[in-house]
């Protein structure tokens, strides 16, 4: 018996979504969230400047954003493969696959003591792992900025992140970059990393995260 079929016995598989235990020859989301889930079937559509493009599978609410939620407040770290490989499905349906590196947007030292973990690095990682490619850490956080979350309105959002991120050693040169973030609310601090990423010499960037917020369904509850 394998160490990972005891471990099935006595932690019986979960939905990474709804915590519904996983049938046999389930794999970390059941057949129901799969049809449920909020998927974007495309595009990221805020507005998210100085990338090629940018991509997220799921839109940030119901089920999906719960399970964000777990995976960044409440140590859910085991997420970060499932959430990688639906990532991955989104990119290569809808961007041309060609980068060289992935990094992430990082956290505020003090952020990251609080948490023990940046959800974007174990992001960045199981995506870099899932799609075979090298990590590297090209950006930090300057400053412990207002929570984007707390914060109303884009202007606002944009000042609280311009200046905040500086990069880190010469890896961005000539490189065709995956940036990795959790979720995309008004894409200010993307596109701040990715101006960033371009200013130290990145030939292309490329922005993906798990979850995006949608303008008209706050407004109207669906697409
Ligand atoms: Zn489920």
């Amino acid at each position: 018996m394998t160490k990972r079929s005891v471990l099935d016995i006595i932690y019986p598989p979960r939905c990474v979504f709804c915590r519904e235990f996983l049938r046999e020859g389930e794999r970390e989301v059941c057949p129901e969230c799969v049809r449920e889930l909020p998927w974007t079937y495309g595009r990221c559509r805020v507005p998210v400047t100085n990338c090629d493009a940018c991509v997220a599978p799921l839109e940030y609410r119901d089920a999906a954003s719960e399970a964000l939620l777990r995976f960044k407040f409440a140590g859910r770290t085991t997420y970060a493969r499932c959430f990688a490989r639906l990532m991955a499905e989104c990119l290569r349906g809808h961007t041309d696959m060609d980068f060289d590196l992935v990094t992430w947007v990082p956290l505020a030292p003090v952020r990251y003591a609080k948490r023990g973990y940046s959800q974007s690095k174990l992001l960045a990682s199981a995506l870099a792992r899932e799609l075979g490619l090298p990590k590297a850490r090209l950006l930090a956080k300057k400053l412990d900025t207002q929570k984007q979350s707390g914060m109303s309105g884009a202007a606002a959002r944009r000042a609280n992140v311009s200046g905040a991120f500086s990069p880190v050693g010469s890896g961005a040169q000539g490189k065709k970059i995956l940036l990795v973030d959790d979720v995309v609310t008004t894409g200010a601090t993307l596109s701040e990393c990715a101006l960033v990423l371009r200013l130290a010499g990145a030939a292309k960037v490329t922005a993906a995260a798990l979850c995006t917020a949608h303008k008209s369904n706050r407004r109207t509850g669906r697409e």
